[in-house]
């Protein structure tokens, strides 16, 4: 088969995309797309309706999760994919950032409140619906709701961005360990967007190389948040350091402007090295 289009990065409304995992995979075979991984932040909950619609639409859905993780006091999203969803130590470290996820939103509303923004958490809950990970992108769909500002990305920018004042940082297990336990759950592991916004300055080439010794195996680097040049030089690296090159679009329905499934994508003999690996994990002994 040539010119397969594979799509390793996109989010249904059980995190912060706007689709539910049906429609998200709908909306992947309407886009031409041959391979789609359902990558939401922190939750396999999506899976089992993805799965399914893509056995009645004829997209190969790769069952994922985009982990959420700190590396050097950094932000650092890991994709996690074909991991084993009922692997203990994997069910026990997403329990663990859920509830942190879960634990914040008060803090952030109140946080919110000295600042004369009035939104309840059941206002939160409202607009999140269906979400199984609760996120700053739910905060903003209420501050939006509640006619504080006019978009997600305004929200983002004037009050829970980084470094704004409703901002709170999540707690998250170490990059390392996130590694650690996916590929114990018999997964491969992608660093998600390593140049986006907040991890480029702690992911320079002696870092990934690090990673790339811990065990990561691959590195996204056809990402919106990359430029040509970022792109160039992320694909060197990713040679030097032994990863394997993945794209993804980042999809998350309404909920991302600009951003269409499969405006970024994953060439067959990526997705082929690292569905192997995959394969091998599983067989091997725990
Ligand atoms: P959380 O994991 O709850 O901290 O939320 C992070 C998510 O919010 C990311 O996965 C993006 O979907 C979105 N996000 C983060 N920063 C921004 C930003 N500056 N502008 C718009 N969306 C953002
Ligand atoms: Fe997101
Ligand atoms: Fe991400
Ligand atoms: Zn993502």
């Amino acid at each position: 088969m040539t010119g397969m289009r594979i799509d390793l990065h996109a989010h249904s409304s059980v995190s912060d995309g706007t689709e539910t995992p049906g429609q998200l995979v709908r909306s992947a075979q309407a886009a031409g797309l041959d391979v789609m991984a359902i990558t939401d932040h922190d939750t396999t909950s999506g899976w089992a309706e993805a799965l399914e619609a893509g056995r009645s639409s004829g997209v190969v859905v790769v069952p994922g999760i985009e982990v959420s993780t700190t590396w050097r006091t950094a932000d650092v999203h890991l994709l996690a994919l074909w991991v084993d969803a009922e692997h203990p130590g994997l069910v026990a470290m997403l329990e663990r950032i859920r509830a942190g996820r879960r634990r914040r939103v008060p803090t952030m509303l109140a946080r919110l409140a000295a600042h004369g923004i009035t939104v309840t958490e059941q206002d939160v809950r409202r607009v999140a619906a269906s979400a199984e990970s609760l996120g700053r992108p739910h905060v903003a769909d209420a501050l939006v709701a509640a006619g504080v500002v006019a978009s997600r990305q305004e929200a983002f920018d004037r009050w829970i961005g980084e470094g704004r004042p409703g901002h709170v940082a999540k707690p998250a297990p170490e990059l390392t360990d996130a590694v650690e336990v996916v590929r114990a759950a018999g997964g491969v592991t992608v660093l998600a967007h390593p140049w986006g916004r907040g991890s480029r300055a702690v992911l320079d080439e002696p870092a990934l190389q690090e990673l790339s010794s811990a065990g990561l195996d691959g590195l996204e680097v056809d990402h919106v948040d990359h430029d040509r040049d970022d792109r160039a030089a992320l694909r060197a690296i990713a040679t030097r350091c032994a990863l394997i090159v993945t794209g993804g679009s980042d999809y998350h329905g309404l909920g991302k402007a600009g951003v269409a499934l499969g405006m970024n994508v994953t060439s067959q003999q990526s997705y082929v090295a690292l569905g192997e690996r995959a394969a091998q994990r599983h067989a091997a002994p725990a």
